[in-house]
């Protein structure tokens, strides 16, 4: 080792002096210290790769500060935390998907504070079965004679797939080629398959499945015909596959369960949207023939990550006493913010889902407020402009409806549109928009009229705080 490298060894900071000098994080004090060692040591073997070669101009304390400091940061910006969603996607997989309402966030907060009935049953004094409520009020939402609920809806199809095709000889989920998607999140259908112990028994082609291409699958193998909503894409031309109800008569004279995976949950109708198309709803699916249809909760449902089984009483009685339902089962704060989210929809309430909400809000309201964000913004080195833009439905469904919304434009003086981008992100609170036509754009659709105020004062923060970099 050279002189010059060992000398620089020994002036890195030792873990205490570069944990202090790193600055208040805000972050537990063993994380601070994890980081700290692991930057070090990142340091340490980078200096020894380099031995013989030029050192770096900066100092070697300085450095050692911003690589921590950066790494801090980024540990940081990687707690859970509320952001303001301005791409104009409404149910986001990466943002968490639905906003809850207040109100059913305010019952999250009391019975995650105070001990609750979960499994109790008041009336008896005995105990009871967590979720009977809910599930109740979802079978009267979905038409349905019974539900259960587990953790999300690959969760459910992982449930009836080791329930139905587990079993030799019959193992064959009989899908249709043009079904074996992927969708977001990283499900894809043949995998959750496999992963269950069900034998794929694909049937008709990517384009074109007929209803005689299911009838010949309907050997002593055939377990169940399994159908999964193409939510997010959408194929046109040469297309052809049966309908539900078509399906559910060729599963019942062979003597197997209709299964449909409806993917989204919409329990309203999906047409206002301006879009041709529509999702279907699990009422529908029910009243289809389906002997049990499963959804995500928190897609176009609007509540809480779950996913919902809804369907025949027996198959549902069945499916809660497989062993593996405990291990799927939901939590209290869970099965809360879908019961007040059902009831709300019970109720007719669902314009109260902010979900809903942003996909009705008028653009003229957009626009007035966007004036206001502006105006308010005019003094700053930016073009700031009123902007449009299409925002999505998102989560998977409705791919083909765009509904016409409003943004922010802005076109920065001192720094490049895709540096405003950047530090919008690792802003307080952090905004996410996207850039087009080389300006950054906001999508105030997706953004909570209360959040205008602080995305003012991060716009401000990021176009004032910086210089040219
Ligand atoms: C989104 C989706 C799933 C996966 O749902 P999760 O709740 O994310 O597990 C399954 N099937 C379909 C059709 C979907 O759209």
């Amino acid at each position: 080792m050279t002189d010059a490298s060992s000398a620089q060894l020994r002036a890195l900071p030792s873990v205490d002096r570069a944990a202090r000098e790193a600055g208040d994080s805000g972050l537990p004090r063993p994380l601070v210290l994890a980081v700290v060692r692991r930057e070090l040591a990142a340091i340490r073997a980078r200096m020894a790769h380099r031995d013989g070669h030029a050192a770096d101009e900066q100092p070697i304390d300085e450095r050692v500060r911003t690589q921590i400091r950066s790494a801090l940061d980024d540990l940081r910006l990687s707690r859970i935390q509320p952001i303001i969603n301005g791409t104009g996607i409404i149910v986001h997989t990466n943002f968490a998907r639905s906003p809850l309402p207040v109100s059913v966030a305010a019952a999250i907060n009391q019975t995650a504070i105070h001990y609750s009935n979960l499994e109790y049953h008041l009336a008896a004094g005995d105990r009871g079965w967590r979720g009977d409520y809910v599930e109740f009020g979802l079978g009267v939402l979905c038409a349905a004679s019974a539900a259960a609920v587990v953790n999300n809806c690959a969760a459910a199809l992982v449930l009836i797939l080791r329930h139905f095709a587990s079993k030799p000889p019959r193992t064959h989920v009989v899908i249709s080629r043009g079904e074996l998607v992927q969708i977001g999140g990283g499900f894809r259908v043949p995998e959750i398959l496999q992963a269950s112990g069900a034998t794929l028994r694909e049937v008709g082609t990517t384009n074109k499945t007929s209803l005689q291409d299911y009838r010949h699958a309907m050997d002593d193998g055939a377990a169940m015909i399994l159908k999964v909503h193409r939510g997010n894409f959408f194929m046109n031309g040469f297309v052809e596959s049966p309908e539900p109800a078509e399906l559910a008569v060729v599963a019942r004279d062979a003597g197997i369960p209709f299964i449909h995976d409806i993917g989204g949950g919409a329990m309203f109708d999906t047409t206002d949207l301006g879009g041709d198309e529509r999702e279907p709803t699990a009422a529908e699916a029910i009243a289809d023939g389906a002997d049990l249809v499963c959804f995500s909760g928190d897609k176009l449902l609007g509540g809480p990550q779950a996913g919902i089984i809804v369907g025949s009483a027996h198959h549902i009685a069945a499916l809660k006493k497989e062993p593996f339902f405990r291990a799927l089962r939901c939590d209290k704060l869970v099965l809360c913010a879908l019961q007040e989210t059902v009831d709300l929809l019970l109720a007719g309430e669902a314009e109260r889902l902010p979900i809903r909400r942003m996909m009705h809000i008028p653009e003229s309201e957009l626009h007035r407020r966007a004036a206001r964000i502006v105006a308010g913004l005019a003094d700053l080195p930016s073009r700031t402009t009123i902007g449009s833009s299409f925002a999505q439905v998102g989560g998977g469904t409705l791919p083909r409806t765009k509904i016409p919304s409003v943004t922010i434009d802005l076109l920065p003086r001192l720094i490049s549109p895709s540096r405003l981008l950047a530090d919008l992100r690792v802003g307080r609170p952090p905004i996410v928009g996207f850039i087009h036509d080389g300006a950054v754009k906001l999508d105030l659709r997706t953004i909570f009229p209360e959040q205008d105020e602080a995305v003012m004062a991060a716009l401000r923060a990021a176009l004032c705080g910086t210089v040219i970099g």
